[in-house]
């Protein structure tokens, strides 16, 4: 790469939101670099990808290959596997993106893309054999897989640990909630769920025992056993590096952890745009986060054009 190769736009992280956006800004004549960080993605232990029209149950690798297909088809976009190390801005407008491989690029505007990372919990033998296969983070993307088989929801509160008796009957019949020692409220809740044919089991789960990564008991510190097929955990979640380092070098806003952005993926920072999973708790999803990356595009396009 010329060291100041000059772009409209960089788009950082290869994900649903970052190649949906560099699609879109192809087809407007954009000239785009895509930088994919070459470490697997989040969703890597996904087996099939669902809720995509069109590519429902392909993998990850999958779909990335068909959107780089689709991309390589108009020629305009460009790809690199590196990770951008940081974003700062330029003399005279636009910003320095400088890339894991020692390349600087110089882009008018920047799209962060990057993701999540999930926090799995440190010290739960199992855990990664049965994550995303029946240790499920989202029913939405893996219930169906999952459905007719008995669920235990790890939950954080009473609140969340409440939607055991209500929120997920569309899949299983039998679902209780698994609460660490302590929790507020704890024997009002166990009433509750118990009234609703649910109930609450209180303990730090510290073994998943399974087949091959299909669970079928949870082992509690205290060497209680509880028979459970799936278990509904969503971890904590933190922001990349980069971006935790743009909070600081460029004041980049979180709201509650996440990239702070207006209706058209604008972040505090002028010229800096975000979409996708680092942007929202609640509605992260991968046609969402393809939804805000055309979201992006387009904002781009009307507020940058060429
Ligand atoms: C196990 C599992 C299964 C899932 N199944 C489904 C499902 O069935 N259906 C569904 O809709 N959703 C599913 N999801 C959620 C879905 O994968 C995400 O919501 C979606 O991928 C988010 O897209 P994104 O583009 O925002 O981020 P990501 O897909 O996470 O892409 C971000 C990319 O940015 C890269 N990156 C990060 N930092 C840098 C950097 N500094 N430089 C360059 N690149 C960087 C990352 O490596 C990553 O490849 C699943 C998630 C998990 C964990």
């Amino acid at each position: 790469m010329d060291p100041l190769a000059q772009y409209d736009t960089v788009i950082v992280g290869g994900g649903p939101a970052g190649l949906t956006a560099a699609l879109a800004l192809t087809r407007y004549r954009h000239r785009a670099l895509v930088a994919e960080s070459p470490a697997p993605p989040r969703n890597r232990a996904s087996r099939g990808v669902h809720g995509m029209i069109g590519l429902e149950g392909a993998t990850p690798a999958q779909v990335r290959a068909r959107a780089w297909a689709e991309l390589d088809g108009y020629g305009l976009a460009e790809r690199r596997d590196v990770t951008v190390e940081d974003v700062t801005r330029a003399e005279g407008g636009g910003f320095h993106v400088s890339l894991g491989d020692g390349a600087t690029a110089w882009s008018r505007t920047v799209l962060l893309t990057t993701g999540v990372i999930d926090v799995h919990p440190a010290g739960v033998e199992g855990f990664a054999e049965c994550w995303g296969r029946t240790v499920i983070h989202c029913p939405f993307c893996l219930g169906w897989e999952n459905a007719e088989r008995t669920w235990g929801l790890v939950a954080d509160d009473p609140e969340h640990a409440a939607m055991a008796a209500a929120g997920f009957g569309a899949w299983s019949a039998d679902v209780i909630a698994i609460a660490a020692p302590g929790m507020a409220r704890a024997a009002e809740t166990r009433r509750t769920l118990r009234a609703a044919g649910s109930d609450l089991v209180e303990g730090e789960i510290v073994r998943l025992h399974h087949r091959d990564g299909d669970l079928h008991t949870v082992e509690m510190s205290d060497g209680t056993l509880v028979e459970r097929q799936t278990l509904l955990w969503s971890p904590p979640q933190r922001q990349v590096p980069l971006v935790t380092r743009l909070t600081r070098s460029l004041g980049l806003a979180l709201d509650d952890g996440f990239v702070a952005v207006g209706t058209d993926q604008q972040t505090s920072v002028p010229g800096l745009y975000a979409a996708g999973d680092l942007t929202t708790r609640w509605e992260q999803g991968a046609v969402n986060a393809a939804g805000a990356g055309a979201t992006a595009a387009d904002a781009l396009h009307f507020a940058h054009g060429r």
